[in-house]
């Protein structure tokens, strides 16, 4: 996909002088981990009825200056999005699907009443900040700059209403590889006390209320021992949902795989989607299907079940060995990576580095 707008007019660059010498910053790139360290630069965009999207400008990144009565502060008029640049053998870089996460970004907005950021927008500020800061993405194997685009509401307003103006940001910070070498298995834990997101509620948004609604069960999870939460649906807490920040996936004997079905509860994963798309190129059977945490249990215990896995843009695909929950601990297999999710996960880091044929064209 080409980018319909001209970025460097679309979003001039206020550039200045990194803070940062070439030394330091080498040596930061080294072990980047995540989300501690922020390039030079931010794209920022404003709006309001008035004059629509404005002020757009790829700026030096510096602290924001909020009156306490911003209307994010109080209501959590707030979305965001995640995604990563690659750096290529050949020395260019790469965005994964960007155009999906533009328009779930817009998606978001509309169901938290926020005002949607045009598409090509959104593309020409990841591309403009890209390109101003892209000595900061980092060379070393599964290396990446993790891109995190926002959008608060700026009002100063304490009424409780959809503001009447927002910013739109991009900042942008080095990653490292999220595993070195194969995937390792996670252990997850069944919250029974909490649930994620109710129908008709905010679920399928990528808004930041959803995090916050998960911390604690994430929390108690840790402290059970295990890697990640596994959500219930609210209704009838039987059916598996999703991880803190992941989808699940489920591969049976009869080298089918089901994933539960987007219906407004689960967040519409960049990933899953191409997961099943990849599925389907297979020939698998794929169903999007909900699954009971009985069945799961069940299904283990007799071998129907083979593999289970989490996906999303951060691990990619994360083999899930064994599930935990008050009343229940079972095994997923024997505990370790599945053949089919390794094969998945291959054949979508493959496209993702340009080492294999790309026929959905979702490398750019
Ligand atoms: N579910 C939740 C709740 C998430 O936060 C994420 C990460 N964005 C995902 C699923 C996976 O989505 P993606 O594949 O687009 O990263």
């Amino acid at each position: 996909m080409t980018p319909t707008l001209d970025v460097t007019t679309t979003f001039p660059l206020e550039r200045h002088a990194s803070p940062v010498d070439a030394t330091t910053r080498a040596g930061l790139l080294e072990n980047p981990g995540f989300g501690r360290i922020f390039t030079d630069h931010m794209a920022v965009a404003r709006w309001n009825a008035e004059k629509g999207w404005h002020d757009l400008a790829i700026q030096p990144r510096a602290s924001l200056q909020m009156d306490p009565a911003c209307a994010v502060l109080h209501y959590a008029q707030e979305i965001f999005e995640g995604l990563k640049a690659y750096r290529t053998d050949d020395g260019g870089v790469t965005l994964f699907r960007a155009d999906a996460n533009a328009r779930r970004f817009r998606e978001s907005a509309r169901r938290m009443a926020m005002a949607e950021l045009p598409e090509d927008l959104f593309l020409a500020s990841i591309d403009a900040l890209v390109a101003a800061d892209r000595e900061w993405i980092p060379a070393i194997e599964g290396g990446s700059l993790y891109l995190r685009p926002f959008m608060i509401a700026s009002e100063v307003f304490l009424g409780v209403k959809p503001s009447a103006e927002y910013l739109y940001m991009v900042i942008a910070s080095p990653a490292g590889a999220y595993f070195k070498g194969s995937a390792p298995s996670i252990t997850v834990w069944v919250s029974e006390d909490y649930t994620r997101a109710a129908p008709g509620g905010t679920g399928a948004a990528k808004c930041g209320g959803n995090y916050a609604a998960s911390l604690q069960a994430q929390a108690e999870a840790i402290r059970e021992g295990c890697d990640q939460v596994v959500f219930l649906d609210a209704v009838q807490r039987a059916e598996v949902e999703e991880l803190g920040g992941m989808n699940t996936f489920f591969v049976f004997d009869d080298g089918s795989i089901q994933t539960p079905p987007l219906t407004g509860t689960i967040l519409p994963g960049i990933t899953r989607d191409s997961i099943l798309t990849l599925a389907r190129d297979e020939g698998l059977g794929v169903r999007e299907a909900p699954y009971s945490i009985d069945a799961w249990e069940a299904d283990a215990a007799s071998g129907r079940l083979r593999e289970s896995f989490a996906c999303g843009t951060a691990a990619v695909v994360t083999p899930i060995g064994r599930v935990r929950g008050r009343s229940r601990d079972f095994r997923i297999g024997n505990g370790g990576p599945g053949e089919l999710t390794s094969r998945l996960r291959e054949r979508l880091v493959a496209i993702q580095k340009q080492q294999a044929p790309d026929p959905h064209g979702w490398v750019r």
